[in-house]
């Protein structure tokens, strides 16, 4: 497999460091308010190099951490009046349950920054002795940023222009150089106020958020890890910072590669709530769309193109889903022929095949779904001209093929299991689709047009085929 990593900026094949066990940190949400699609690109890239990696039999060590002590949690727990870990306690499990809508497979673990405050202390403590860091005037904790030759190797920011402009934003601290970032800050009063202080040795305070990322990173996976994911507004200064601080600690490279997805725009602008386009995952559910459409929408970009997020493109998504779904019923419902079989379980490979390829080559959905909507296209021609039959060993090979790529992809399972009505519900459903059924037997269409329509503004499709009418939920909403 091939990865583009940021630092070097090339396209290098991908090899773990350590032989079957890749080690993977993403930087996680700050849980001081709901995610948003754009975080949910990010994200859902995560997910599917998560699964990719699995696919082609690694174990994955995948940690998302969650930022849950930094200026945005503390400002947000005092103005609702809980105490620190009470507010950020709703949205990681807003953020856990969004991540279940979106079909993630649970990531290996989910380490939150306040859990590791020790470890944090000893690795500034390390930092300081060796000359990396030093004790301001202020109480705060800073990293010298002059200390480390290879800074802004990664962002190409941090030089004197930059420096030049960071003097003026530094002005109220007591750093020796602009560019030095806080590893520790000392408590404040509303720090106190929501319980987010820890004793260290210069004095009660808190983590700076670059830090936090690096202990969790190298405590949990080692000095080296394998990939570093984040948004790529990350590059600079987080992940910048994150090298310096995680390299002069450990005196090892810290990551091999650096992964970072591009921005989701929303109507071709920037997500803002001023303009009124800044959209949570929930929100879009209580619209009534489908989370398939939703995932499909947020992934069929390459992570590194331009995604422009819009009610067509989704619309145009919960198109797709449908399409495949209807594709994996037509398969699965094709009668059996006798003999002849082979040709299309070929073709099945072959593009099953190519999908992986795709997929290998960092990452390239756009490539990856040309395969599979060839594959739809070619095995539908085929029924249609053997008149909706195929031999038993080309349709496993199609379903298996399918299967295949949807353990990606991620898509037809999400979409089933939202489109199941369970219980009561299933009931009513079913009854109303045979009392249609009665009326047009009766050749009473108004009746029947009727419950369709009822049908339709529930979200539930009925499709008229020779065995009966069947019936399905396309939105999952009210
Ligand atoms: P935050 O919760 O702000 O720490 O962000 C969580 C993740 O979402 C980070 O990796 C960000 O880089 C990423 N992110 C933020 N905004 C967007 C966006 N509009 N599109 C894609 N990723 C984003
Ligand atoms: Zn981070």
């Amino acid at each position: 497999m091939k990865l583009h990593d940021s630092l070097t900026r090339q396209t290098r094949p991908f090899e773990p460091l350590r032989a079957g066990r890749v080690a993977v940190y993403g930087c996680g949400p700050t849980v001081y308010d709901f995610a948003h699609i754009g975080n949910f690109r990010t994200f859902a890239v995560y997910d599917l190099l998560h699964r990719h990696l699995r696919w082609r039999g690694h174990e994955v060590d995948f940690l998302v951490n969650f930022t849950d002590v930094d200026d945005k949690t503390i400002t947000g727990a005092a103005g609702a009046g809980l105490p620190l870990g009470e507010h950020t306690e709703t949205f990681v499990k807003a953020f856990l349950d969004d991540a279940g809508t979106l079909g993630f497979l649970p990531f290996s673990s989910h380490p939150r920054a306040t859990a590791h405050i020790p470890a944090m202390v000893a690795f500034v403590e390390r930092l300081v002795e060796q000359g990396s860091a030093y004790l301001a005037p202020d109480g705060s904790v800073y990293y010298a940023v002059a200390s480390f030759d290879d800074y802004g190797r990664l962002s190409g920011k941090g030089g004197e222009e930059d420096a030049a402009r960071a003097r003026i934003d530094a002005e109220d601290f007591d750093k020796r150089d602009p560019r030095d970032f806080a590893l520790w800050k000392p408590a404040q009063p509303v720090d106190r106020e929501v319980g987010a202080v820890w004793d260290s040795p210069w004095g009660p305070g808190r983590p700076g958020w670059h830090l936090e990322c690096s202990v969790m990173a190298t405590s949990l996976l080692g000095d080296t890890i394998d990939i570093h994911m984040g948004g790529e507004d990350l590059l600079f200064p987080h992940h910048e910072n994150e090298i310096a601080q995680s390299e002069a600690a450990t005196g090892q490279p810290f990551a091999r590669f650096w992964v970072h997805v591009k921005h989701l725009k929303v109507d071709a602008r920037k997500m803002s709530k001023s303009l009124g386009n800044f959209h949570t995952v929930r929100e879009l559910l209580n619209e009534g769309y489908d989370p398939a459409a939703i995932r499909w929408t947020l992934l069929s970009a390459h992570y590194r193109s331009e995604l422009n997020f819009t009610r067509d493109g989704l619309d145009d998504a919960t198109a797709s889903v449908q399409r495949l779904l209807d594709f994996r019923r037509r398969v699965r419902d094709a009668s059996t022929a006798t003999g002849g079989g082979g040709g299309l379980a070929a073709l099945a490979g072959e593009h099953l095949g190519a999908f992986g390829r795709a997929l290998d080559d960092d990452l390239n959905v756009p490539r990856a779904l040309a395969a599979l909507w060839t594959l739809v296209r070619e095995v539908n021609t085929e029924l249609d001209d053997a008149g909706g039959k195929m031999a038993g060993e080309d349709r496993d090979a199609v379903l298996d093929a399918l299967a295949g790529m949807d353990a990606v992809l991620g898509v037809l399972d999400l979409a089933e299991a939202s489109r199941t009505v369970a219980g009561a519900d299933e009931e009513r459903v079913r009854a109303l689709v045979d009392a249609r059924e009665q009326a047009r037997a009766d050749r009473d269409f108004a009746t029947a047009d009727r419950i369709r329509d009822e049908l339709a503004a529930e979200g539930i499709r009925l499709e008229d085929t020779p065995q009966g009418t069947r019936w399905t939920r396309v939105r999952t909403g009210p």
